[in-house]
């Protein structure tokens, strides 16, 4: 049989899944209050799973700059004033900032701090850990804002990508539970729904790929032509 060359799959101008596994109708408008601005790696927005974008398009008030550097971020934060960094609060050895140096009673108490009912701002650096921070190192003005380091909460649905920190959750789940504890009146559980449907699908071409492997052997040399697949098997994820 000729081997066929696979064809680029197109893609949704809006969600950029394949158009088979759009996921727009799964999408939600959530009325948040508090901006949400995602800082996002170049490796990360080439990434199929990029989980900002999916919450970014679900937020009505939320956007996402790609890069490294950001140059706009200091008049961003100087406009906004009340801003807040999603980022471990341990990290780098650097001192506490005010936020976190009060002992915390409640989650209802991250919004008290600022003066006029919470930040109306939450930054949000997204990548693999280490990416991560290189945004946080490479703009200084994000060391400068208090930081919002999310408590353990439900186990993460983020089973088909690696996670490099045990606590790591996807990028859709931190904003998604950080906006629930900044406006406990909204339900932000909602900006989910994408998530979980893009899990299920990458689950569903694992299987499929398993049984490839398994049960079409003839056909290997064909697949072996073919480019990697897109999800990693559990066993390759834990690294
Ligand atoms: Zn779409």
């Amino acid at each position: 049989m000729p081997i066929q060359k696979k064809r680029p799959r197109r893609r949704c101008t809006r969600c950029q899944r394949p158009l088979s596994h759009c996921l727009c109708t799964h999408i939600p408008s959530i009325s948040n209050r508090t901006r949400v601005l995602v800082l996002q790696h170049p490796d990360e927005a080439k990434h199929p799973l990029n989980t900002a974008r999916l919450a970014v398009l679900g937020l009505e008030h939320a956007e996402l700059l790609v890069g490294e550097h950001f140059p706009q971020l200091d008049g961003i934060v100087a406009s906004i004033g009340r801003a807040l960094l999603l980022f471990p609060e341990k990290d780098e050895g650097r001192p506490r900032p005010e936020l976190q140096s009060r002992p915390r009673s409640s989650e209802a108490e991250w919004p008290s701090a600022f003066a006029e009912g919470g930040p109306a701002l939450l930054i949000v650096p997204d990548g693999t850990w280490r990416k991560a921070r290189k945004i946080v190192q490479l703009n200084p003005v994000l060391n400068t804002l208090p930081r919002l380091g999310l408590p353990p909460g439900e186990p993460s649905e983020y089973r088909v990508r690696k996670a490099s920190e045990p606590a790591a959750v996807s990028t859709i789940e931190a904003i998604s539970r950080s906006l629930s504890m900044l406006e406990p009146g909204q339900d932000f559980q909602r900006l989910l729904a994408p998530f979980k449907v893009l899990v299920q699908q990458q689950i569903e071409a694992m299987g499929e790929e398993v049984y490839e492997r398994n049960y079409s052997l003839r056909t290997a040399k064909q697949i072996s032509g073919t480019s990697l697949p897109t999800s990693m098997p559990p066993s390759a994820a834990q690294e």
